[in-house]
């Protein structure tokens, strides 16, 4: 089968043409500026990447220009739109609706779209992608994979705030957690990749990315997780602060004399690593030259974001009564080595001992920890494209 993975956001679409059978991916890509002006970033893999910049007014042009790129002489990879057999969407938040992925009809559209005052600018922007596929290529399947869904296993202890009940009741306030398909590939690997008893192991996945959260995932169901109603609890981000008292906020309005909007933008967009260092980078990679180059606030900076990282797993050890496996992944996770150094300098007393050199690993999958460690870690890449595509033949296949 062939799967066509989307993620659509509000001004941005990017994709991958995936081959389930030999899991490869055919080309990559994606289109920007939809509305304002429009620029489409195709790449048959293997071959050269192509710009074409053109009008691309609403989604729906922007998924025919993706399409024509795909059957395109030159560059396109299928000779026909027919060898598309599926779409797989990637869908923010599914509340407490959507446990898992499901073949997206009229009533799943009704029910996300129930969800959309939990997540106002993502939503709805997935739907579009969702309404332009169907309106482009009536009869073939979309599939919609949810942030949100491998979470909905926690109980309510992990997921209620310490807010009036009737909050939860009235308006769905609680944890709910994101990255979900990421923490679900990197776990199950986990398991398959250390062959621990899939019905009896504790697994930690330190997704860190720009967006970056924590989840501890017992006999392949998730106990706890760092991301909230939204994506900014938990951990310090590229841009987003994570945990801070919600005095901080009120404080800071009246402070900065702004608006509760114009605050929060500061903690999305202003915070995090970006923020601590003083606008340096929100990117690591900046933060670890500036940082060998004695630059004091970068410094404080990795080292305010591993300290939290750390904080979590130590909470998630505890959630657990134990772990047998600790995996990093992501952009973060699978690339920065003096992260996952000073991370698990915290656990020397629970015998988890690091090898420095299989620590040097970048981007693939390694274990890095020694054969005495008493909890293997690992570095899993993360691929929630593959995840998606995975679960719509899944859903789709013979159906
Ligand atoms: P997201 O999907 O949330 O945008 P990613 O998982 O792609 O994030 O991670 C992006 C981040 O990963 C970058 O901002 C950077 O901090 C970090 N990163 C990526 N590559 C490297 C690298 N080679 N070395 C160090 N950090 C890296």
């Amino acid at each position: 089968m062939k799967v066509l993975v989307i993620n659509c956001g509000s001004s941005s679409l990017k994709y991958q043409l995936i081959d389930s059978e030999t899991e490869e991916v055919l080309a990559v890509g994606l289109c920007e500026r939809i509305g304002i002006d429009g620029r489409l970033n195709h790449t048959p893999v293997g071959g050269e990447k192509v710009v074409i910049n053109k009008d691309m007014p609403d989604h729906e042009v922007a998924i025919r220009m993706v399409l024509d790129a795909l059957v395109n002489r030159e560059y396109g990879v299928i000779r026909d739109l027919k060898e598309i057999d599926a779409v797989g969407h990637r869908l923010v938040h599914g509340g407490e609706k959507f446990t898992s992925s499901v073949v997206i009809d009229d009533e799943v559209i009704a029910g996300v779209e129930e969800c959309n005052p939990l997540a106002p600018l993502h939503n709805p922007a997935n739907l579009i992608g969702v309404r332009a596929c169907q309106a482009i290529m009536p009869g073939v399947p979309n599939v919609g994979v949810f942030d949100t869904a491998f979470h909905q296993t926690m109980d309510p202890k992990a997921f209620m705030y310490g807010l009036p009940y009737e909050y939860y009741e009235k308006y769905k306030v609680r944890r709910y957690g994101f990255h979900g398909t990421s923490h679900s590939f990197v776990s199950k690997r986990a398991v398959e990749m250390l062959k621990l008893d899939p019905e009896n192991s504790k697994v930690i996945v330190c997704h860190l990315g720009n967006g970056a959260s924590i989840s501890a995932v017992k006999n392949g169901k998730v106990m706890d997780t760092s991301m909230g109603m939204t994506p900014m609890e938990g951990l310090v981000m590229g841009t987003r602060c994570g945990d801070v008292d919600p005095t901080v906020v009120e404080y800071l309005a009246h402070s900065l004399d702004k608006s509760l909007e114009e605050v929060m933008v500061i903690l999305n967009k202003e915070s995090g690593v970006y923020g601590i260092s003083g606008g340096l980078s929100s990117d690591f990679r900046d933060l670890e030259a500036a940082a060998d180059e004695g630059n004091r606030k970068a410094e404080l900076a990795i080292d305010v974001f591993s300290y939290r990282t750390a904080k979590y797993i130590g909470s998630y050890i505890a959630a657990m009564n134990g772990v047998d496996a600790i995996a990093f992944t992501a952009g973060i996770g699978e690339n920065t080595s003096i992260v996952r150094r000073k991370v698990l300098e915290h656990f020397g007393y629970m015998g988890i001992t690091l090898d420095p050199e299989a620590n040097k690993v970048r981007g693939e999958e390694k274990i890095i920890s020694t054969p005495e460690s008493k909890v293997t870690v690992a570095v899993i890449p993360t691929n929630e494209e593959l995840a998606i595509a995975r679960e719509t033949v899944a859903l789709t296949q013979n159906k």
